[in-house]
């Protein structure tokens, strides 16, 4: 699995060595699919079933789009954010991870929710170490956001993942009464997870446009989204979907 978190790592390099006013949502997926193809990376996302399949290799949610976005001519502008979100399988183990762009300079509140998802997203993977239930790793997620007067999206979380990109268990970044007694798991070795926080500037409350895919913010206002997949290990969780250590490089040389 880190091998093919070390691929999804390296799209997003492409997709910030390529992102900036004036390139489409479309470059970006296309740049994507070549970078997978170049690492015998087969992509996850391209044919998932839906009313219609999903079309492309990554999803593309700009700006009030909060995730499931689908590549196409819109042209990147200055002060636009972009979440990009792919997955890859190498030899037959799944990576999934999301980043959101700023294209130019962003306004200061929007530079702030970029900062604040991708705070929220670390907080989780710290306390992944030292907590041992994920009812309580959410419910300190879902007060980090409240403490920056933004609001965590709850239609969509995240998911186990290993063979299969979504997978048991379900990962909330919130947390319920319910959640604890239903469907609350231990953050034991051995397990994965794909750790997704959606973060809106406004309300949580979101759309689903007539495309049949896209998810967008109810209110219009910007939405965040930040992934990573995380293996708890023996000493302590793993970011497989993070940068190369030492020693380390991408590929799918076995
Ligand atoms: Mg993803
Ligand atoms: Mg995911």
């Amino acid at each position: 699995m880190r091998r093919a978190g070390l691929v999804v790592w390296g799209a997003h390099q492409v997709v910030a060595s390529i992102i900036r006013p004036g390139v489409t949502t479309a470059d970006i997926d296309r740049a994507v699919e070549a970078y997978f193809a170049a690492h015998g990376a087969v992509p996850l996302f391209k044919g998932v079933p839906g009313k219609v399949p999903f079309p492309a290799v990554c999803c593309t949610s700009v700006n009030d789009e909060v995730v499931h976005g689908i590549p196409g001519v819109r042209v990147l502008v200055a002060g636009d954010v972009v979440s990009v979100d792919t997955g890859c399988s190498v030899d037959g183990w799944c990576g999934d991870s999301a980043v959101t762009y700023a294209v130019g300079t962003v306004a200061p509140e929007t530079q702030r929710l970029l900062d604040c998802t991708a705070g929220v997203l670390a907080l989780a993977i710290e306390l992944m170490a030292v907590r041992n239930r994920w009812s309580d790793v959410a419910a300190e997620m879902a007060k980090y956001v409240r403490d920056h007067g933004f609001s965590v999206v709850e239609n969509f979380v995240g998911h186990g993942i290993g063979r299969k990109m979504h997978e048991d268990p379900q990962v909330p970044n919130f947390c319920t009464p319910a959640f604890r007694r239903n469907h609350d798991f231990e953050l034991e070795p051995g397990l994965v997870i794909a750790v997704e926080p959606m973060v809106n500037m406004g309300t949580k409350k979101v759309r689903a446009l007539p495309d049949h895919w896209t998810q967008a913010t109810l209110d219009g206002r910007p939405s965040a989204h930040f992934e990573h997949t995380v293996a708890i290990t023996e000493t302590g969780p793993v970011v497989l979907t993070a940068a190369p250590a030492a020693g380390e490089t991408v590929g799918s040389a076995a």
